[in-house]
């Protein structure tokens, strides 16, 4: 905005049937401002909004752009509008006699619920409070109005915008309510309405006086003062601390700026035919289509936002257990009640969402304050959408859009009661790896996880970080906790992808082994044995056992509704990590298209992995070729079976099997007891194993002999598990059965790695075709691209790989040089600073890594154009992520078992938002295992023509 340019337009009006703006402009403004005037202007609405007008948001940039002063317009058009509203109700700013009194409340374009600042009565001061005495009948009411102003004025106004130091903690506010608890103490009254008039006449002249003292100037008498005073705290409360920290959390840009609602004052608060409330057109707490409300007789607005007083339901439908015995407004004032039903209708048709209102009565006449899409929790939000659709409010589109995706984690999850959580304290706070709610008993080990869950107990395991040998206490575990890690630390990961509640960097406490305890920032010491809550979903320690609240999904009809138009509308397909048959079940539960990742090494982890993980050793320690072959001989039958089972499970669909990838010395026990253990087993001396043990030490073993280098070194391991992936394969179709595996190299970096890996394929595809007596055996050969460099060589990689499958972990680590595993320790200090502003491996880099992501696909597209490509990385189940591979234009997104729903929606919402793209349904079809082939065909070609 100019300062010197004429015509400009900064004040909005609305009010009387007619308003300059509407709601298609909140960034102009704000929600608030842009919903009063399309209540009070839109034709089919017309509603009965005391008249008002906005100061535009760009007022308020322009505020801080020009040291804190206005436009030069701005003085005389605010003028010109007060005069407006003053027609509108009969009534002057400033006078005696029937003075208009108003409220200058603040409005962003996105709703910052209760950061910003508010001033009400503003125009009270000595002389007019007589006229609204006279108006009012009510002296009581008119001295009730006049100490709030005083006290908000002083607060808002002259302390915090004015920028004053607060003395010893105690701001002006609070020493003004102490004076009012006093009189209360004193008079042994229970609530403010029991003051009577001398008593509040005398309260007004103190707290002048004591405001004068405190802050050191007057309360302002002159309205006009009182108005820019208020509009411009309510501007600088933009920039108060609760407000930038909110925009922080909510990433709500600082340069959007608030705007400023002056409206006429309406009270609640004049006597019983007066009451104010807030309401919503469908609870939102169930999604249940019914219209749920609370209000308040004889009392401001502010007075049901605080809490006070418990509200009164609005009708039978919105009563609880504190409110059964109170009267509604439905009975207590039956045709404002109706009217209020016909305006909320009207509302809810008119946005085509569940609306929350605000609404007051004054002396029996209903005005209508504010209405915005109400907020809802997962729950409602899934019911609210599906019946709105199935009530032809909304189109299938709207309705997938309006559930957020990890709102689905509610209907998923046992989570912990809402209610209880408020009424506890946060022992400690971590990241929050693994959502729902979980309670147990504290243990410090995963050897005592075990032994006590095998004892009935519920435990939680608490540790400073876990590791593949801790699976089993992990497993046996109702959560886990641990002190250290990001968000793809070992713990986080295999939380996540069984669904389990785990919170992992919490910093907040700080773990004694000695003594088996723990003690939390707050100095609470919890025992082992002691009983701790955990919410996962916000990363909240509590102490003791908190109840949880259960959900069954398959139950969940609105969820079921929901899951039905996301298949119809999203075109990528979403599969699922899996490491045991068991999860792959539960993946397919989800929706699961496939299975993306298939960890191998995963068998020789957790329970019923001795034996494998005996013969893993002895191949691991082996010498020569010959010893080698000998103990994949006898590990190839474990290898086959799970590879087999996994297949059976998911009949067809595609399953991406990756080569062994870890480092092996991490199969390989150190402690002193179980070497001699492995040493005994294998009839080799002690000292001889420990030798070969240390042979295999790497001082960065991420980076070391891993992957396809194992491959590379020891061909024969890839044979083992290659013969094994064919051999299951063929009897799998030979008994009449499909099966469609999809070989996975990772940690290639160069086109050679895999075409020298594919000669073994090659071979050993000949011979077991051979054995088999099988012409062919349906499989793709593919890599996992999770080194900067397979990106960028692409091209190559493409010529001999079918298909690329983005390891989005190790691509975020190895292009940070971040460390998945040690990232807690400092990226607390990165989103504080705004170094950076999400977790790299909870939500794609887009800039960095995604551009990596994007030239990989490009190139890889460039050499074989039906290349097939997919993520199977954690981001895969991370909303924006996978939005993102759509924008990209991949086949599939991959991701643990518990997050297929929100990849499945996200997806659908992608196909929404970014309906151009084209997904290669060649590749798409062909290898989701012929059954969403055609269906994908087909919303390809509605989305094209729409
Ligand atoms: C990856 O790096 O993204 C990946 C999926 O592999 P892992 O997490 O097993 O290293
Ligand atoms: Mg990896």
């Amino acid at each position: 905005m100019d300062k010197k340019s004429k015509g400009n337009k900064c004040v909005y009006f609305f009010g009387g049937g007619k308003a300059d703006g509407d709601e298609s402009m909140k960034n102009l403004l704000g929600g608030k401002g842009a919903n009063l005037a399309e209540m009070a202007g839109h034709p089919k609405l017309k509603l009965p909004v005391p008249p008002g007008f906005t100061v535009t948001t760009e007022v308020c940039t322009y505020y801080y752009d020009h040291k804190k002063t206005y436009p030069k317009e701005l003085k005389a058009q605010v003028k010109r509008s007060l005069e407006k509203m003053e027609k509108l109700t009969n009534k002057k700013f400033g006078d005696e006699k029937d003075p208009l009194l108003v409220s200058i409340r603040s409005g962003a374009r996105r709703s910052m619920p209760g950061m910003m600042e508010t001033v009400l009565n503003v125009g009270l001061n000595e002389k007019t409070i007589k006229g609204l005495i006279w108006h009012s009948g009510d002296e009581r009411f008119a001295y009730d109005a006049y100490r709030r102003l005083i006290m908000m004025y002083a607060d808002v106004v002259m302390e915090k915008a004015g920028g004053i130091e607060v003395k010893n903690g105690k701001g002006i506010r609070k020493i003004l309510d102490e004076k009012l608890e006093h009189i209360k103490q004193q008079q042994g009254y229970t609530s403010d309405t029991e003051l009577t008039v001398d008593e509040l006449k005398a309260l007004v002249k103190d707290y002048k006086k004591t405001v004068k003292k405190v802050l050191g100037s007057e309360f302002p008498a002159d309205p006009w003062e009182q108005i820019w005073g208020g509009i411009g705290a309510v501007f600088s409360s933009w920039n108060g601390k609760r407000a930038i920290e909110y925009r922080r959390i909510e990433k709500i840009p600082d340069e959007w700026g608030t705007a400023v609602n002056v409206q006429a004052m309406v009270f609640g608060n004049m006597g019983n035919s007066s009451c104010t409330g807030v309401a919503f057109t469908r609870n939102p707490g169930t999604g249940e289509n019914k219209f749920y409300g609370e209000y308040l007789v004889n009392a401001q607005g502010e007075d049901v936002v605080a809490g006070i007083r418990t509200p009164a339901p609005v009708n039978e439908y919105s009563k609880n257990a504190q409110s059964e015995h109170f009267t509604t407004l439905e009975k207590l004032m039956p045709k404002q009640y109706k009217e209020l039903d016909e305006y909320q209708k009207k509302l809810e048709y008119h946005y085509k969402d569940m609306q929350d209102i605000e609404f007051t009565i004054e002396k029996g006449k209903l005005y209508m304050l504010q209405c915005r899409v109400g907020k809802r929790n997962g729950v409602a939000a899934v019911r609210m959408a599906t019946e709105m659709h199935a009530e032809n409010l909304i189109d299938a589109k709207t309705a997938i859009m309006r559930v957020a995706p990890n709102q689905l984690v509610e209907l998923l999850l046992p989570m912990l009661d809402p209610k209880t959580e408020q009424t506890n304290t946060v022992i400690a706070k971590g990241l929050p790896a693994g959502p729902g709610g979980a309670k147990g008993r504290v243990v410090f080990s995963s050897d005592d996880a075990v032994e006590w869950a095998h004892r009935g107990e519920k435990v939680i395991l608490v540790r400073e970080e876990t590791s593949p040998e801790d699976v089993d206490g992990m497993h046996k575990a109702q959560a886990i906790l641990t002190t250290k890690g990001g968000m793809t630390s070992h713990a986080a990961l295999v939380a996540r992808g069984w669904g389990k509640c785990c919170i992992v960097g919490c910093g907040d406490i700080e773990i004694y082994n000695e003594t088996k305890t723990f003690k939390a920032k707050n100095g609470e010491v919890i025992k082992e044995g002691d009983w701790i809550t955990l919410n996962g979903t916000r990363g909240f320690v509590y102490e003791g056992s908190l109840p949880l609240v259960d959900i069954d999904i398959e139950k969940n009809k609105s969820y079921k509704d929901l899951m039905k138009l996301v298949d119809e509308i999203k075109v990528m397909g979403v599969r699922t990590n899996a490491e045991t048959p068991g999860d792959a079940a539960q993946g397919a539960k989800f929706g699961a298209e496939g299975i993306g990742l298939f960890r191998t090494e995963h068998m020789f982890y957790g329970e019923g992995s001795e034996e494998p993980l005996f013969l893993l050793r002895k191949m691991i320690v082996s010498k020569t070729e010959g010893e080698r072959r000998a103990a994949l001989n006898e590990l190839y039958v474990y290898v086959k079976k799970d590879i087999k089972d996994t297949l059976l499970v998911m009949s067809g669909y595609p399953v991406t099997i990756r080569l062994l990838d870890p480092p092996l010395h991490e199969f390989v026990p150190h402690d002193k007891e179980k070497l001699r253990q492995l040493s005994e087993e294998l009839g080799i001396r002690l000292s001889v194993l420990k030798r070969r043990v240390l042979a295999l030490h790497e001082n960065n073993p991420m980076l070391g002999h891993r992957g396809v280098r194992l491959g590379v070194s020891y061909p024969e391991i890839t044979e083992m598990q290659v013969r094994a992936i064919f051999e299951a394969t063929a009897e799998i179709i030979k008994s009449g059965k499909k099966a469609f595996p999809e070989i996975m190299v990772p940690v290639t970096c160069t086109a050679n790695e895999l075409s020298h890996q594919k000669k073994i394929v090659d071979r050993v595809y000949k011979e077991v075709c051979e054995t088999q007596t099988v012409k062919s055996i349906p499989y793709l050969y593919g890599t996992m691209i999770e080194i900067p460099r397979a990106a960028l060589k692409a091209g190559q990689m493409a010529e001999v790989a079918d298909f690329f499958s983005f390891g989005t972990n190790d691509l975020t680590q190895m292009s940070f040089g971040f460390s998945r595993d040690d990232i807690g320790g400092f990226l607390p200090n990165y989103l504080d600073q705004k170094i950076l502003f999400d977790d790299p491996f909870q939500t794609i880099d887009q800039e960095g890594v995604g551009e990596l992501i994007k030239i990989g696909t490009e190139r890889g597209r460039k050499t074989k154009p039906h290349l097939k490509v997919g993520i199977c990385g954690e981001h895969g189940g991370d909303a924006e992520s996978v939005k993102f591979c759509h924008r990209i234009g991949m086949n599939y997104v991959s991701c643990s078992p518990f997050r297929i729903p929100i990849a499945r929606l996200a997806a659908a919402q992608a196909a929404v938002q970014y309906a151009g793209i084209k997904i290669d349904n060649y590749t798409a079809g062909r290898t989701n295992g012929y059954h969403i082939k055609n269906r994908l065909q087909k919303r390809q070609l509605e989305l094209e023509h729409a």
